[in-house]
């Protein structure tokens, strides 16, 4: 038994060294961007087994974390959103400065949200919740340019080198963990809702759900808001009157349970599924942008809002696609731009998908 649980741990100290080593060869050979006002931030490490192992670290400069990846090929880094006068002091002696606003998007709360029923491992992504995940984050860049005022160069967009992406607010805009929680809640739609003023030129959620009824009628798939068929003729048969009243803010043409399927179908449409945890935490310690995930081997790399729309996965592989490497996997079918797998037993992958499977622990070196 004990020699059997030390094979097992020798074998998952292989694994670490080796993609250790993989991600030193990136480190250096790749310089990464540090975070604005870096030496005001709080670093953080985490080996394969725990994303944050250590702590209240800081670095001077983009140079010394520059450095200190070469040096140490973190498994994961991650920085805090706050900046600090003592990023390097126990928790309650940091004096917090203020803190940033940071989105986190991930496949399974977005498979959760839209009943996606997902049969794979969470782990992984599929095709579908994939999809999904990208089009939250447009809703979300939408919602904040539309009904926050921001603009393209305020938003910073990065894969999480997993399974989704965070969305940084590169703008001084101080808010309480409170008020955090509010625009998550409104965001993602749990919002209280009468039907009043729900005109096509409204702002926020309201003209959304009235362009989108506008848009569904248009296109004669008035089925999403459970109407029936009879119900459906009527509202054709009075077409220009119904769409003149809808402009007018004027729904009372619809029973009370049509209205609430028109707004629950317009949030699913919607709604940006952010992890309300990952934004209302002042203190988080978040993925750096360009560095490697310890999750998958990719990096989480900025991306340009106008390349959101084409994601691939392919854009965030860092590790050779041709070299091949002999691993024992396990584990089953799973999405990058392509499904892959089942494997079982001994199996020759590119590189970057070698390591992949070993990050998620579902493959070890053969
Ligand atoms: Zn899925």
């Amino acid at each position: 038994m004990d020699e059997k649980m030390n094979e097992k741990t020798n074998e998952k100290v292989n694994e670490e060294i080796f993609v250790r080593k993989k991600f030193q060869e990136y480190y250096s050979s790749h310089y990464v961007k540090g975070p604005k006002y870096i030496s005001s931030r709080e670093f953080g490490f985490g080996t394969f087994d725990k994303k944050i192992e250590s702590r209240h670290f800081s670095f001077s400069s983009e140079y010394e974390l520059n450095s200190y990846l070469k040096r140490n090929a973190p498994i994961y880094i991650s920085y805090s959103v706050a900046k600090y006068r003592y990023p390097t002091a126990r928790m309650d002696k940091k004096e917090m400065i203020s803190s940033d606003i940071v989105f986190d998007i991930d496949a399974n709360e977005v498979a959760g949200f839209h009943k996606l029923n997902c049969d794979h491992d969470k782990k992984f992504v599929c095709e579908k919740c994939f999809e999904k995940t990208i089009e939250c984050t447009q809703n979300l860049i939408d919602f904040l340019k539309e009904d926050f005022g921001l603009s393209n160069d305020e938003i910073e967009v990065n894969s999480s080198g997993n399974r989704g992406f965070h969305v940084h607010i590169i703008k001084d805009i101080d808010l309480d963990s409170n008020a955090r929680r509010k625009i998550c809640n409104y965001l993602n739609g749990n919002i209280q809702f009468i039907f009043e003023n729900v005109r096509p030129n409204s702002g926020g959620w309201k003209g959304r759900i009235a362009n989108f009824f506008l848009d569904k009628l248009r296109k004669g798939e008035l089925k999403v808001f459970r109407i029936n068929k009879k119900k459906i003729n009527e509202i054709y048969q009075n077409i220009t009157k119904l769409q003149k009243n809808i402009e007018e803010g004027n729904w009372s043409f619809f029973s009370k349970r049509i209205l609430e399927n028109i707004k629950r179908a317009s949030i699913e449409k919607y709604s940006c599924c952010v992890d309300q945890q990952v934004t209302i935490d002042l203190t988080k310690l978040i993925r750096l942008p360009d560095s490697l995930h310890g999750e998958t081997g990719f990096v989480a790399k900025r991306i340009k809002i106008s390349d959101l729309d084409s994601f691939k996965f392919e854009k965030i592989i860092v590790f050779s696609q041709e070299n091949k490497i002999k691993v024992k996997a396990d584990c089953g079918k799973f999405f990058l731009d392509e499904y892959f797998g089942p494997y079982k037993g001994e199996v020759e992958l590119p590189e970057y998908l070698a390591i992949y499977l070993i990050c998620k622990k579902v493959a070890s070196l053969a």
